[in-house]
């Protein structure tokens, strides 16, 4: 069992992040630096392993931001841009470190090939590209990332496949807007779990915030904490006030240990 699971939140924002460019919305203008939130993530730190979930456009910037000197793997979600568009920027990483480990469901890989072809390309590589080893995921699979068990948990985001991941006692879940009972047997017993509430509204493919809310009333953890949030969620601290004790919403650079 895992001990000492560092998960720092790299981003906790919906796909276009807070404040979203141009927006007078009193969220996006607020100078609360927990109202600022970059594109979904989170980094998996535990003896000398670094991990990402996902890797969207803001992942220099995240990188940056925490000093990171070495990565050695993204798990990917889906293939929704917010949660993939940063993969040319692991170049830095490839260059000290050689193919960059990723895991992801096959459907994910095969969009990941047809947005960065010259990544995956084998034949008359562009110099100074990255590469990548290919680690296909697949429901009821569990896997290994430095030697702990990843089990992918198979969720709904209105009709997309999206995996979250649980490694010991932390579950990570993100862009879910329903999840069928088996699957929430493997969440079951989670000190600690993450999972979407968007907006106060309700929206087609992602938990509102009521919806969050009765999900973790379900599963009981000891902790949860909420993310992919929007700037119509409303104000970071007025929303946290209005949540149970063992429920906080997540804020940029926010870091837990399990
Ligand atoms: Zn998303």
């Amino acid at each position: 069992m895992i001990n000492n699971l560092s998960v720092t939140f790299l981003g906790t924002g919906t796909s276009q992040g807070i404040p979203i460019i141009g927006s007078t919305h009193p969220v996006c203008l607020s100078d609360n630096p927990k109202d600022k939130r970059l594109r979904v993530s989170v980094l998996l730190s535990w003896k000398e392993f670094n991990y990402v979930i996902d890797c969207g456009p803001d992942f220099r910037q995240q990188m940056l931001r925490h000093n990171v000197k070495h990565l050695d793997g993204i798990l990917y979600t889906h293939e929704h841009s917010d949660h993939t568009a940063g993969l040319d920027d692991i170049r830095p990483f490839f260059f000290r470190q050689g193919n960059i480990p990723i895991y992801a469901h096959k459907r994910v890989v095969k969009s990941l090939i047809k947005r960065f072809d010259y990544i995956f390309e084998e034949k008359n590589r562009y110099p100074g590209a990255p590469s990548v080893d290919i680690n296909f995921v697949e429901n009821n699979e569990p896997f290994l990332i430095g030697n702990e068990i990843v089990t992918p948990i198979n969720v709904l985001h209105n009709k997309l496949q999206v995996f979250g991941y649980r490694v010991g006692d932390f579950t990570y879940l993100t862009d879910v807007k329903s999840i069928d009972p088996i699957e929430l047997e493997k969440i079951k017993g989670s000190k600690v779990i993450v999972v979407n509430a968007l907006r106060i509204e309700p929206h087609i493919s992602h938990f509102n915030l009521d919806e969050a809310l009765a999900f973790i009333k379900e599963v009981n953890p000891e902790k949860a904490y909420f993310t992919h949030i929007s700037h119509l969620l409303g104000f970071h601290d007025e929303v946290e006030k209005m949540l149970p004790n063992n429920v906080h919403l997540a804020y940029d650079n926010l870091t837990i240990t399990i």
